[in-house]
């Protein structure tokens, strides 16, 4: 993310002795004389005007101001001894920078009354033009706590009702009892697909078209962002904010990035599709693979095995599906397994009852 400067503001701070609010340039309170302690933040004004001044500009730029280690008083960056009491800055607190302090406030701000006379001043006039009482917003009130959006009650009843749900249907299939049963019947069933090149319909970004592919149309979007610019990239940028310089100015970023755009393509490419299946299937233990009967330009493909036994147990019937081979070719009509049987009556595993 790179950042973008759009220019320097003057900040305000307001003296926590008599409540007015000062222009951040200013150290001293114009209205008691009081020096900003270093724990007073600059805050934005109503409305933020770029500043052209070339000596504003400089002390923007110039860095943090420095709080003298003996009086408290701030100091411009670079000051070697307070203005106020001519102590050595060097071990003086230096003021914090970068915080954010907001959106940038480029729009003209409403006028403000006058809390002592009523006449209407521009809004970032700090003393009043008509009387000249402190123009400073009385405290305000206290941020309201956000409000907690209310779900219906019945939402999360249906939620709690679907989770104790799905947590009973878990334990449930998860819970078995064994039954001993017999093999009363068997049978298998096995496939080969028989597949065939086929175009297919595949979109991807040109330069990973395969080559053997027939392009069809392509369109711009955006394949990924940077911070430098790039040939075919657009920036793109996020609304400017005021960042404490500790100077009394705010530096007017904002965050940009670079969208690289490039061509998504839909192309046609030849790909191997199952067009059938050969199948075989039996009531013995021997099972079989088919032997397709391949075309020209077809290939056997993906291969699969299922078995079914049936057991009787006590007089009811238990179906145990499987694609292990393995435990298929041990069950002989008559022998005897443990069936592991879930609470839906679903035979889970099988074990010899040896
Ligand atoms: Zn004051
Ligand atoms: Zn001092
Ligand atoms: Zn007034």
């Amino acid at each position: 993310m790179a950042k973008k400067e759009l220019g320097y503001v003057e900040l305000e701070w307001t003296c926590p002795h008599c409540g007015y609010k000062n222009p951040g340039s200013t150290t001293v309170c114009t209205s008691c004389g009081a020096a900003q302690p270093d724990n007073v933040q600059f805050e934005q004004p109503a409305q933020e005007n770029l500043v052209t001044d070339a000596a504003k500009i400089q002390r923007a730029k110039a860095g943090p101001d420095i709080h003298c280690p003996y009086c408290g008083a701030r100091n411009p960056a670079g000051s070697a001894t307070c203005s106020q009491c001519a102590g050595d800055l060097t071990e003086g607190a230096v003021r914090e920078t970068g915080k954010a302090v907001g959106a940038h406030r480029p729009q003209a701000a409403p006028d403000i009354a006058c809390p002592a006379c009523g006449s209407l001043n521009p809004a970032n006039a700090h003393r009043c033009a008509q009387c000249g009482s402190s123009l400073a917003a009385p405290k305000p009130a206290p941020a309201p706590t956000p409000t907690k959006s209310k779900a219906p009650i019945w939402i999360f009843a249906v939620i709690g009702l679907v989770i104790l749900a799905c947590v009973a249907f878990a334990v449930l299939s998860l819970r078995t009892e064994e039954v001993v049963g017999a093999v009363n019947d068997i049978s298998w069933e096995r496939t080969v697909s028989i597949e065939e090149l086929q175009p297919v319909q595949r979109s991807a970004w040109y330069d990973e078209v395969p080559a053997s592919a027939i392009l069809g149309s392509c369109r711009e979007q955006v394949r990924g962002t940077q911070d430098n610019p790039a040939p075919n990239s657009v920036e793109v940028c996020g609304t400017p904010y005021t960042v404490d310089e500790g100077s009394g100015f705010g530096q007017v970023v904002q965050d940009c990035h670079y969208e690289v755009y490039d061509d998504w393509c839909s192309y046609t490419v030849d790909e191997w599709q199952e067009v059938d299946k050969a199948r075989a299937n039996g009531r013995d233990l021997n099972p079989t693979w088919p032997q397709p009967q391949l075309l020209a330009g077809q290939r056997a493909g993906g291969r699969e095995e299922n078995y079914e036994i049936v057991f009787n147990a006590d007089g009811r019937a238990y179906t145990y599906k499987t694609s292990d081979e393995n435990i298929f070719r041990q069950c002989d009509l008559g022998s005897r397994w443990i069936l592991n049987v879930n609470t839906f009556n679903a035979v889970v595993s099988i074990e010899p009852n040896n």
